[in-house]
């Protein structure tokens, strides 16, 4: 789960890290109250949508009074902001935040990441800020520094010297930044996030190093354990169909194609996808209603699938182990007549009660196009939207 920049700020600052001090604003009027109750001269208004690239985008600027403020967003409030990030439809931006400039020296790149391999937190940092690190890896991979954390001896002294050298910082630059890994390593774990990304960490002109930007995402599995956490969920910036599926506590996640998959577990997902592409098209999502799914739940994953209008054709790919080929086929069934489907449908299954499932889907009138395996599913769901490329 992804959160605002300010509230990601709100937390770290709660485990010490230095941040400017600011105040969201979800009208013109509240923004130019903020920018007049932080008392500063000059102040930065920053759109806050779940994406990065707004400096660009025109969605940050620097005011030095409370009507450049409020005009400014007023500006942005209510309408999409385009990056790099958000595709070409945007994001609407629905607040803003006003906080007090900071004199910028050296922008500088901080991340925090669980390293799968390494099996612990790393750190990431480099002295090229305010680019994105992907761009930095790509071009020059010698200007990335990580640091694995033992994850029972935490983060070193040294790690933090060795970083803070790296990035160039001196004196009491050095025990600052140390500090302030501290406090990110410890929201990290404690909030039980997978990322925390500080683009830029910046060294202020008169030398104190401050996270000037902030993006903090959270373990959706661990959420359970932080309610307050789970409150700042924002559903303006999630798709509605993964919404509506995390309701029904499917796992989708919506891609580009137009190849409806509906398929249990995870691998046989993946599988699936990558056999749709094989065949010549594109998955129009990753589908897994889980093991034990019932009717209701194989209804509304068929539902959601149908609700993109991009999809052409659906695939139902279903090995019944724990979950039922009967149970799935009245699932489908009865979701198909709901929604009066329209489109070509797949379906091949494997496994318990198979022989009554296929007898369901006969019995209903609906028009299935049933596959004896799962190349033959693909090469059948492919065919029914008209590309046709054979597999070599
Ligand atoms: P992003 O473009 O969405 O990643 O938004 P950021 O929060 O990173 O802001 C973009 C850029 O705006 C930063 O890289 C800075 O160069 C600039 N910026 C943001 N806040 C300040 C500030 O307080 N002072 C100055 N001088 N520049 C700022
Ligand atoms: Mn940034």
């Amino acid at each position: 789960m992804n959160i605002h920049e300010f509230q990601a700020k709100q937390i770290l600052a709660r485990f010490g890290a230095p941040v400017p001090q600011g105040q969201p604003a979800s009208n013109a009027a509240e923004a130019g109250q903020a920018f007049a109750s932080l008392g500063a001269p000059r102040a930065v208004v920053k759109a806050q949508i779940h994406a990065g690239g707004r400096g660009k985008a025109g969605g940050v600027k620097l005011v030095s009074s409370a009507s450049e403020a409020s005009e400014f967003a007023g500006k942005l409030l209510g309408k999409p902001l385009v990056t790099h990030q958000t595709g070409p439809q945007g994001r609407v931006v629905r607040r803003v935040y006003i906080e007090q400039a900071s004199e910028v020296a050296r922008e500088l790149y901080l991340g925090m990441v669980v390293d799968r391999k390494a099996e612990c937190v790393a750190v990431i940092a480099s002295t090229e800020g305010g680019m994105e690190i992907e761009e930095v890896a790509a071009k020059t991979p010698d200007k990335i520094v990580t640091e694995p954390v033992d994850p029972v001896i935490g983060l070193g002294g040294f790690q933090s010297r060795k970083l803070a050298f790296a990035l160039g910082l001196r004196d009491k630059q050095v025990g600052q930044f140390g500090a302030l890994l501290n406090s990110l390593y410890r929201a990290f774990i404690e909030t039980d996030a997978s990322l925390i990304e500080i683009n830029p960490l910046v060294v202020t002109k008169d030398g104190s190093v401050v996270c000037l930007d902030a993006k903090l995402s959270f373990d959706d599995n661990a959420l359970f354990r932080h309610p307050e956490l789970r409150e700042l969920r924002d559903s303006n910036e999630e798709d509605p169909a993964e919404t509506e599926a995390a309701k029904f506590d499917l796992s989708y996640v919506h891609l580009d194609g137009n190849i409806g998959c509906m398929v249990n577990g995870a691998g046989l997902a993946m599988a699936t996808m990558d056999i749709v592409k094989y065949y010549g098209a594109e998955p129009a999502n990753f589908l897994d209603v889980g093991g034990g799914a019932n009717s209701q739940k194989v209804a509304a994953a068929f539902r959601i699938l149908l609700s993109d209008e991009r999809v052409r054709a659906v695939l139902v790919n279903i090995f019944g182990g724990i979950m039922l080929c009967d149970v799935l086929a009245q699932g489908v069934v009865d979701a198909a007549r709901e929604v009066k489907l329209e489109v070509p449908l797949v379906v091949r299954m494997e496994g318990t009660n198979v022989e009554k499932g296929k007898q369901i889907l006969k019995d209903s009138g609906i028009k299935v196009i049933a596959a004896s395996d799962m190349a033959d599913a693909a090469r059948r769901v492919v065919e029914a939207i008209g590309v046709s490329r054979p597999a070599s």
